[in-house]
């Protein structure tokens, strides 16, 4: 496996580990020491990606990780954050086993990621991915980050009995 960014063909195994279907390795260039992932599977099949226009293309991780990076530019996040939550993506999209996945399912991915992750991050990629055209639905998708914020606050405000998924249960019941 060459070195994405120089090329060179020797790296060493930083950390290894089984995901799903194959096994996930993080390496380190012995030239240049950048770190970047290898998947090992089976069947390493081709994943397509629709549009909304059904035009196809083979899902590319890079595309991906410059998205979700151009999102996060500048956001106080933990270094490998941003790769973590791409490699997270592709590992999962795998893991669906199909050959071809719609670009709004990724797309949905990536929002629920980082929603939890950064909400700044958040809005930047909703308003590409979801196509703001004014004012109105942005502030609409900020007011549901807002709502979402105090019903999470609030239970880990008082000291929870239940476990959080529980109480995450007895709250959405509340609601309807
Ligand atoms: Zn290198």
């Amino acid at each position: 496996m060459n070195c994405p960014y120089c090329g060179h063909q020797d790296s060493r195994v930083i950390d290894s580990r089984d995901v799903n279907d194959g096994i996930r390795r993080r390496r380190q260039c012995l030239k240049c020491g950048a770190r970047f992932t290898t998947y090992e599977r089976l069947q390493p099949a081709s994943l397509f990606v629709t549009k909304k226009d059904e035009r196809r293309e083979e899902f590319n991780q890079d595309k991906l990780l410059a998205g979700i990076r151009k999102a996060c530019e500048k956001r106080p996040l933990p270094t490998g954050a941003v790769d973590k939550l791409a490699d997270d993506i592709e590992a999962e999209l795998y893991h669906i086993g199909k050959t071809e996945i719609a670009s709004t399912v990724i797309g949905d991915m990536v929002m629920k990621r980082l929603k939890s992750l950064d909400h700044i991050a958040y809005i930047r990629f909703a308003s590409v991915y979801r196509d703001f055209t004014d004012i109105t639905t942005l502030k609409h998708e900020i007011d549901t980050l807002l709502s979402d914020e105090t019903e999470i606050s609030h239970p880990t405000a008082q000291l929870p009995l239940l476990p959080v998924e529980e109480l995450e249960k007895v709250s959405k019941r509340k609601q309807r």
